[in-house]
């Protein structure tokens, strides 16, 4: 597996966040005990932004104009999340040639919306690798975006709604932040899951999804890879063990390869949440039961 990786990642913390750089660090280190081709991420471009940010969002981020309570301002943020979308934009690219790849970055990015910064998330990296792989390849038309994270992705539903070349599917916990995601609409198919929920019925809402996505019949696969469904998170109340995230990991490579003998469907994933102390465990479950599938 590539896995697309820069420290410079870890050069933003605001004390006792959640969303803290020892999560990176401690998954980096993880992963770095197994083979994974490792390289450095290079920073997306304005534009790539533009394709699903808004000019008065970007400009926001760089000046630090916008108000989330759950998401400080630092200075150079902006150049950071440039970095984290470019690797979701290089991770998308990957893929498209044949080699399953995992952006391994923060900040993460599916709570962004179109136009607001909230959530942790500043860019929505995955919509910014998915715009931009739908502008610069002519061969990919419809792209499926899922979304395990245990949070709604507000942020990609918010800039794909009634965008028929993309799919969105997101299972989580409902009631809980950010509190949307409560029906199906169109283009964006979301599995509210309650709280103290089991592995059994999260993998099953998880069928359901990817067969709804199977038959969407895309031509990229993007996966919102979040880690805070674990029964020991902090700020959730789900209820999966760390052996589910292998199982996550498995039936999504099912998906992608539908026939021994047929192409395998690209595949990319970026990390968005997970806050507990086995996160690296939870994310090295979720890599490994994707790359042995
Ligand atoms: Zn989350």
């Amino acid at each position: 597996m590539v896995i697309l990786y820069s420290s410079r990642c870890l050069d933003y913390a605001a004390p006792g966040h959640p969303e803290s750089p020892e999560r990176v660090r401690s998954a980096v280190a993880q992963l770095q005990k197994d083979f994974h081709t490792w390289l450095l991420p290079t920073p997306c471009t304005d534009e790539d932004i533009l394709r699903v940010h808004t000019r008065e969002l970007l400009e926001a981020v760089r000046l630090g104009t916008f108000a989330d309570a759950d998401t400080p301002f630092f200075p150079g943020i902006l150049d950071l999340a440039k970095l984290s979308a470019g690797a979701a934009i290089l991770a998308a690219e990957h893929a498209l040639a044949g080699r399953p790849a995992f952006s391994l970055m923060r900040p993460p990015g599916h709570h962004a919306e179109r136009n607001r910064v909230m959530g942790f998330c500043y860019l929505n990296n995955i919509a910014i690798a998915v715009a931009r792989a739908l502008h610069s390849s002519s061969h990919v038309r419809r792209i499926a975006i899922f979304d395990f994270d245990c949070h709604h992705g507000n942020g990609t539903e918010d800039i794909f709604r009634d965008d028929k070349r993309v799919l969105f599917v997101s299972v989580h916990q409902s009631p809980c932040y950010p509190g949307t995601g409560l029906t199906a609409q169109g283009n964006c198919l979301n599995y509210p899951l309650p709280p103290n929920t089991r592995p059994a019925q999260f993998l099953a809402a998880l069928d359901e999804g990817l067969k709804r996505i199977r038959d969407f019949q895309p031509d990229l696969l993007a996966v919102s890879a979040g880690f805070d469904a674990y029964k020991s998170d902090p700020i959730t109340n789900m209820d999966l063990e760390i052996e589910t995230f292998r199982e996550i990991g498995h039936r999504i490579a099912a998906v992608t390869q539908s026939a021994p003998d047929a192409p395998a469907l690209p595949c990319f994933a970026v990390l968005e949440g997970g806050y507990s102390r086995d996160f690296a465990r939870c994310v090295e479950a979720f890599a490994s039961g994707w790359e042995r599938h």
